[in-house]
């Protein structure tokens, strides 16, 4: 029962085949027998789960319908849950039990989905390895020596070794297409205010954005289908009605133009990965697509305007968390500026602190100009890039990242390191634009992914890209060893 999609779960219960509560209490039992492995929970919500369960079946009961009613899902840690830990994966909020319910939570509950727990994080949201977690580094389940990536690693961790079908993540730079990618998953990052961020812990605010986490692109449609949609309590949520996206999966893809930029296989990207990144062009070739070769000149100044952009939100951010108006407090303070520093300096982790040191100083006065404004003015220069490109192409293509999970604390003492390895994925966030990592194969037996990015609120053609893609390959279906 646990290797069912969300789809063939929808269909399952529909037919009666089995209840919410019976896949429920299997996909409990697995996770307490398997994940200990992966460390890829922070906390398990059984009681929560077995009344959700239950509630779904009922509604079924009563003649009601619906491809989430009854779904076994986790939400990241960032995503508030009333009553429950939302610890954010930093020590700061280990106590911290949200008031509310995120509005991605809520809007999930209400369709029926069933919450296990809360996956596993980098601090904050910080970091591409999940290694940056108070509760400890996540392991990836095709190979427990390896990072799943991050920072939404436990989602994907989760996900990948079957322990349910489906979760949320969040993505500021990569974050949900990253994991995804290294974990064999299909992750979406969603366009900047197709999903609300009410409720959902700020890294860095004009970025984030939440989404879906599968193993299908028809999976990630129907997550993002109970996702998705305008909340008046965000007001960077915006008012475009939502597409039925599991309708649109199965489009033709005769004639779709495709733009593989010539900047992407730069020095930097693994060989294999380039090849197989080739394999997947030539994949849609034959489904009928049009490849065309396209330039995003200013792709080289992504990372740096990424690093003091989302640090200097991220430092803005976080400065509520100073053991007054929220967060840990260190005991016996000595007087007010004792209680901030050490509190401070107790309960966040070193990448935390490191970013907010980077993202104060380049707010500071006199440094403004030269990190912050600049870093924007490059912002501008990557959408316009995009911008230009899009009026060539309909889709653009290109690797998700330039290698594959890389071992455990391989790049612990190199922040730097693993800064290089977003390469791919933060343009989408500097300009809004939703993109989508699906799997493209395995490089030593780590899987591989392949980036796909769209104009602004063309998530539906994202998804029917990647279901043609994924009718016509096998690689999504493939199992780590052991799961
Ligand atoms: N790796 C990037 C960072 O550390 C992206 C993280 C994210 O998307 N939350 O900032």
């Amino acid at each position: 029962m646990h290797q069912l999609t969300l789809a063939e779960i929808a269909r399952g219960l529909a037919d009666k085949k089995f209840s919410s509560e019976e896949l429920t209490k299997v996909l409990l039992a697995r996770i307490a027998q398997l994940d200990p492995q992966l460390n890829s929970f922070i906390s398990l919500t059984e009681d929560l789960a077995l009344t959700q369960a239950k509630a779904a079946d009922a509604r079924r009961a009563n003649g009601e319908s619906g491809a989430l009613l009854g779904a076994p899902i986790a939400h990241k840690d960032l995503f508030c849950t009333q009553g429950i830990r939302t610890s954010c994966g930093s020590k700061m909020l280990d106590n911290f039990k949200a008031p509310y319910d995120a509005t991605v939570v809520a809007k999930l509950a209400a369709a029926g989905a069933v919450t296990l727990g809360k996956t596993n994080m980098d601090e904050f949201a910080m970091g591409s390895a999940n290694e940056s977690s108070y509760y400890g580094a996540v392991k990836n389940p095709w190979s427990l020596e390896h990072v799943p990536g991050g920072s939404s690693g436990g989602s994907a961790a989760a996900v990948a070794a079957r322990l349910l079908p489906a979760a949320t993540g969040t993505d500021t730079g990569g974050s949900i297409r990253q994991p995804a990618a290294l974990t064999n998953l299909t992750g979406l990052k969603p366009t900047y205010g197709r999903v609300s961020r009410w409720g959902m812990i700020a890294y860095a605010s004009s970025l984030d954005q939440g989404g879906p986490m599968a193993r299908t692109a028809e999976d990630c449609a129907i997550l993002l289908q109970g996702m998705a949609g305008f909340d008046p309590n965000d007001s960077t949520s915006i008012d475009e009605p939502v597409p039925d996206y599991s309708a649109s999966l199965n489009g033709s893809l005769q004639g779709l133009r495709i733009g593989v930029p010539k900047e992407y296989f730069s020095a930097g990207l693994d060989p294999r990965i380039a090849e197989l990144i080739h394999n997947s062009v030539k994949a849609l070739e034959k489904l009928g697509a049009v490849i065309k070769e396209i330039s995003l000149p200013n792709m080289q100044h992504a990372i740096p305007a990424y690093y003091v952009i989302a640090p200097a939100e991220a430092s803005s951010n976080l400065s509520r968390f100073d053991g007054v108006r929220f967060g840990y407090r260190c005991e016996d303070p000595k007087n007010l500026e004792d209680l901030y520093k050490r509190s401070r300096g107790e309960g966040f982790g070193p990448e935390v602190q490191r970013r907010i040191m980077v993202g104060a100083y380049a707010l500071s006065a006199g440094y403004y100009d030269a990190y912050y404004l600049k870093a924007q003015k490059i912002r501008r220069l990557i959408k316009n890039d995009f911008m230009a490109a899009f009026n060539e192409v309909d889709i653009i293509l290109g690797p998700t990242t330039p290698n594959p999970a890389w071992k455990l604390g391989a790049k612990n003492s190199d922040p730097v390191a693993a800064y290089l390895e977003d390469v791919y994925t933060i343009t989408a966030n500097l300009a809004g634009l939703p993109g989508l990592s699906m799997p493209a194969g395995f490089v030593d037996g780590l899987p591989v992914g392949v980036q796909l990015l769209a104009p602004y609120f063309q998530e539906g053609r994202l998804l029917n890209v990647a279901h043609q893609y994924q009718l016509n390959t096998d690689w999504h279906t493939r199992t780590p060893t052991g799961f």
